[in-house]
Parts: structure tokens; C-alpha cells; sequence
């Protein structure tokens, strides 16, 4: 365990992150590493609690509560309060096939059960983690590690996110042939087109590519599967195929005025911004909020991105319309440990507006009417119907100045088209039924999902978990019918 008595002597101290007053003048990522001595000492405040709920990964209350992948938090936090840090990213590696997306991106339900912070605050978990794994790459101990036999199966994966990667490099591990198919020109999935680069910067996404490849992992990109490649072409070629194609389809908002100019999905916007910053693609005036007023409606993470992107940019104002209202600063009663804490935070897009602009972008029980145009047909402003607010009171119709309007107001589960040509059935909220769970086996034989296609919208990590448990269940298939075919 960390130091005796660590926890209730040693403070804790958050990520560290570059002000923002410096961070939004460029696109590279907020977070920086702790200093060694630093991460030793918050290692030292686990308290090695016998039952650490931070590792345990389940849903309670329809929240996350600790680890989905299972990281062994106790045992890293020991090893690098010992300074024993090579033998940390060895303990880090055995479950996180991916802990430099993970500690940079994750919201952290580890932190929100581990046992000192039902007394104090939790151990700095995600920070811990960022720290090994910077250490591990900065030393050169994540190096390519190719099977040592074949098997001779062939597996494709479609989709390059979290979820087709770690099952990729599970799958490739135990010495299949993978081969993951991308319908975009990079590899990385929301990695690489969608979570902003002050997130992760995508030569960290390009650095795992790099290092997967080398471990003997096919990539085909620009390869749209269902139209560039017949799913009767997949059957053909290989022994066991994955659908790891995210939960892309976008809520959209069908109300008057949603035809005018200025009024994007914001996906589409996050992704138009990477590519001017990958490949210096010329900016859509749609997608340029130089100047600007800008108003994001949907109060999620993808919102949040759209805020932090839109101030990078440039704009003159940012607001951020959701529909629910502002969270407690405290737990509830309803929401106690070790569940997630539905708490008020602060986060980076937030922080980074209360600077340039004085205050939090964040309007509270939102409810957009009706966008209005220009007569060139161009969006002006938007106006915002009653709506009852949580503390009883009725916000009154309002109109607000807008020049630029993004929306972000969640996926509606897996695209339908390939699924459709497998003809693999989904429930009625677009997510794939599983023909027997936990198999991650759809109604067709021989084809598996996992990630955001099978559970709907979520996380970097329940994704890594979802690719994990996907391949292990295609290894077991695979065995299976080669133990058939032997008899
Ligand atoms: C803007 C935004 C910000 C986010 N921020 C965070 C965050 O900070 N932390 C966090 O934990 N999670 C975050 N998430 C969620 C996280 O990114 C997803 O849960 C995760 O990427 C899902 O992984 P996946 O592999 O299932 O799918 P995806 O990452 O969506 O990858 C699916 C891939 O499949 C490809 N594909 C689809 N159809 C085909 C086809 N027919 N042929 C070939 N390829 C195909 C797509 O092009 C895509 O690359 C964010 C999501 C968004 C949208
Ligand atoms: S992956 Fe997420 S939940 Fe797991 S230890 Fe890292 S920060 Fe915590």
C-alpha cells in the first residue's frame, strides 16, 4: 500500500493543467503531466482499502462506478509511490491496452468510488495514470511486440475507434491475422475525428497506429465497408468479423428555421477543424467562428468541445444552451459513494470561457423554438420557448443574437446501413441485439459488436472494454470451430 496514514495527511492535488489564459492561444492539449515527486506522494494517499471499489467497473444508478477495464489502481499506486515505475506501466499494461487516451480523456469513475474520498478526497487516479504512461513512452518501454506464432485465422474489425483498436490488438496478440477496415483517410475513430486535439493531439492517435502496425495489424482506410467491400466479400476472406462502427448516427433538432445557413451538426464541425489543423484544409465560413457569436445547443461533452473550439478559434461570444439543470456542488442523498457523483464541475471549455469572457457559457432548462434567418437565408438568432424549470419557476420566451449555431445534442445509436446488409437486428433505440450475452455475438453467426455501435453513445473506456471482451469472445469462436474442423 501508499504511506500509512497518506490519505488523511497528504492533500490532494488535481491534474495538472496549463492556464487557460495561455492554452486557448494554441490546439495543443491542456493537460500536463505531474511532476515525479509530486505523483509519488498523491500514490502514496491510497490507502489500500481491501474492497477498492475504484477498480470495479459496474453500473450503479445507471452511472459508472469504478473502472470499466479494471486498471489495477491499488497496485500501481503502490509500485510508483516505491518509485518501482517500470514494473507500474507493466501492471498499467495488463488491462489498459490504451492508458494515453484513457488518462488524458477519461472522466474518471474510478476517482468518484475509491474509498478515501467517501472520508476525504479520492486519490488522483487518472493523474497517476498519465504519469506512468508518459514515463513508459518518455523511457522507451512501449515498444512493439509481434506474437510469436500465427494462428492462420483471419479477422477483419470494422471501425478504427477505441473499440476496434484494443480488439485488434487483443485479437493480433494471441496471433490472428487482423485486419481493421476504416472508412476515414486516418485510423483512430472518434480519437482521430472527433475529440479535439487539446484533448489528445492526434500524433499520440498516430504513435499507437504506428506501434500496432508494427505488431502486425493490417490497416485499409478509406475503406467504406458495406459499399467499397460487399459483406459477402468479408465472409469470404475472413474467419470472424467485428463491427466496431460507433454510434454515429446524430440526433438531429427539426424545428422552424433549421434549413439556414451557419447551422451545422457539430461533428461536423469538430471534424472540419481537425482537418484544417492535420492537412490545412480551407475552413467552411460555417465552420469558422471567427468573430462571431456562437451558440451551442446540447449541454454534453460534445458541446463542450464545440465551446472550446469555437474560443480557439476566435469568436466574440459562446453560450451553451442544455435542457437539464445546473448539478449540485455537493453529492445528493439520492447519488451517495461509490456511486458517480453527479456533482457541478468546472470543466476545461468552461474554465476557459470564465476567463476570456467573465463567466460560465452554460444556460440551464434551454428549450430552442425556432432559428431566425436573414434575407440572404443566413441564421441571425434563435429564440428559446418557456420552459418549466427544475426549481419550479417558467423561463420566459427569449430571443438571442446568433451568427454561428452548432448542435450537439447526442447520437441515436449505430449507422443502420451495414447492419441492414448483415441483416443483424437492432432494438428499437439502434443499439445491436446481442444473440447471447455475453458472447458479443450479433444474430449472424461468425459476426460480433462492441463499442458505441452495441451499447450506444459513451466512453473511451467502455469502448477499450467492449474491443477486449469482443475479442476474447471471437478467440473462444474461433477455437471452437477449429476444434470442430479437427474431429
Ligand atoms: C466530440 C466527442 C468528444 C468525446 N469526448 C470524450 C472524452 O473526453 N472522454 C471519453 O471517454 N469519451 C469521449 N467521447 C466518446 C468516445 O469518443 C466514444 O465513446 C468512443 O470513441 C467510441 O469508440 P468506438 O470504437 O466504439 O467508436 P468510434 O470511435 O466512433 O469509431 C468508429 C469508427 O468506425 C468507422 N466506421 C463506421 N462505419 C464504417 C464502415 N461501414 N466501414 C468502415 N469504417 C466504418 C468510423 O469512421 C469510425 O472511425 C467523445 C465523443 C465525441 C463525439
Ligand atoms: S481508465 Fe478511466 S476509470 Fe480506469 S483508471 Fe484510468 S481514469 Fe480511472
Amino acid at each position: 500500500m501508499g504511506q500509512l496514514m497518506g490519505f488523511l495527511n497528504i492533500e490532494k492535488k488535481n491534474q495538472a493543467e496549463r492556464k487557460p489564459s495561455e492554452r486557448v492561444k494554441d490546439w495543443r492539449e491542456y493537460k500536463v503531466t505531474m511532476p515525479e515527486a509530486e505523483t509519488r506522494e498523491q500514490a502514496a494517499r491510497c490507502m489500500d482499502c481491501g474492497t477498492p471499489y475504484c477498480q470495479v467497473g459496474i453500473t450503479l444508478n445507471r452511472g459508472t462506478t469504478g473502472c470499466p477495464i479494471n486498471n489495477l489502481i491499488p497496485e500501481w499506486n503502490d509500485l510508483v509511490y516505491r518509485g518501482l515505475w517500470k514494473e507500474a506501466y507493466e501492471r498499467l499494461a495488463k488491462t489498459n491496452n490504451f492508458p494515453e487516451f484513457t488518462s488524458k480523456a477519461c472522466p474518471a469513475p474510478c476517482e468518484g468510488s475509491c474509498t478515501a474520498g467517501f472520508v476525504s478526497d479520492p486519490v488522483s487516479i487518472k493523474s497517476i495514470e498519465k504519469a506512468i504512461i508518459d514515463r513508459a513512452f518518455a523511457e522507451g518501454w512501449v515498444v512493439p511486440k509481434p506474437p510469436l506464432r500465427r494462428t492462420g485465422k483471419k479477422v477483419a474489425v470494422i471501425g478504427s475507434g477505441p473499440a476496434g483498436l484494443a480488439c485488434a490488438d487483443q485479437l493480433n496478440k494471441v496471433g490472428h491475422h487482423v485486419t481493421v477496415f476504416e472508412r476515414a483517410d486516418r485510423p483512430g475513430g472518434l480519437l482521430m475525428y472527433g475529440i479535439p486535439s487539446m484533448k489528445i493531439e492526434k500524433k499520440a492517435v498516430d504513435r499507437r497506429i504506428d506501434l500496432l502496425k508494427k505488431e502486425g495489424i493490417s490497416f485499409k482506410v478509406s475503406v467504406d465497408v458495406g459499399k467499397d467491400m460487399t459483406v459477402n466479400e468479408l465472409n469470404e476472406r475472413f474467419d470472424a468479423v467485428v463491427l466496431c462502427t460507433g454510434a454515429g448516427k446524430h440526433r438531429e433538432l427539426s424545428i422552424e428555421g433549421r434549413q439556414l445557413k451557419g447551422i451545422s451538426p457539430a461533428m461536423d464541425y469538430l471534424t472540419a477543424n481537425t482537418r484544417h489543423q492535420l492537412y490545412g484544409e480551407e475552413l467552411k465560413a460555417d465552420f469558422d467562428a471567427r468573430g462571431k457569436k456562437v451558440i451551442v445547443i446540447g449541454g454534453g461533452d460534445t458541446g463542450e468541445d464545440c465551446v472550446a473550439t469555437a474560443i480557439r478559434q476566435g469568436c466574440k461570444s459562446v453560450v451553451q444552451f442544455g435542457k437539464h439543470g445546473r448539478l449540485p456542488d455537493k453529492r445528493s442523498n439520492e447519488n451517495p459513494w461509490p456511486e458517480h457523483p453527479n456533482v457541478f464541475t468546472l470543466d476545461y471549455a468552461y474554465e476557459e470561457a470564465e476567463e476570456l469572457f467573465g463567466e460560465d457559457p452554460r444556460e440551464y432548462y434551454i428549450e430552442t423554438k425556432c432559428f431566425i434567418g436573414d434575407k440572404s437565408g443566413h441564421v441571425t438568432g434563435l429564440t428559446t420557448g418557456s420552459f418549466l424549470r427544475g426549481d419550479g419557476e417558467d423561463g420566459a420566451e427569449r430571443h438571442w443574437d446568433a451568427d454561428m449555431v452548432l448542435i450537439a445534442i447526442g447520437f441515436r445509436g449505430a449507422e443502420d446501413r451495414l447492419f441492414a446488409d448483415f441483416q443483424i437486428e437492432k432494438d428499437s433505440s439502434g443499439r445491436v441485439i446481442q444473440a447471447e450475452s455475453p458472447s458479443y455475438q450479433t444474430s449472424r453467426e461468425g459476426v460480433f459488436a462492441a463499442g458505441d455501435a452495441r451499447r450506444g453513445a459513451s466512453l473511451i473506456v467502455w469502448a477499450i472494454e467492449e474491443g477486449r471482451k469482443a475479442a476474447a469472445a471471437v478467440d473462444l469462436y474461433l477455437d471452437r470451430k477449429l476444434s470442430l474442423l479437427n474431429q
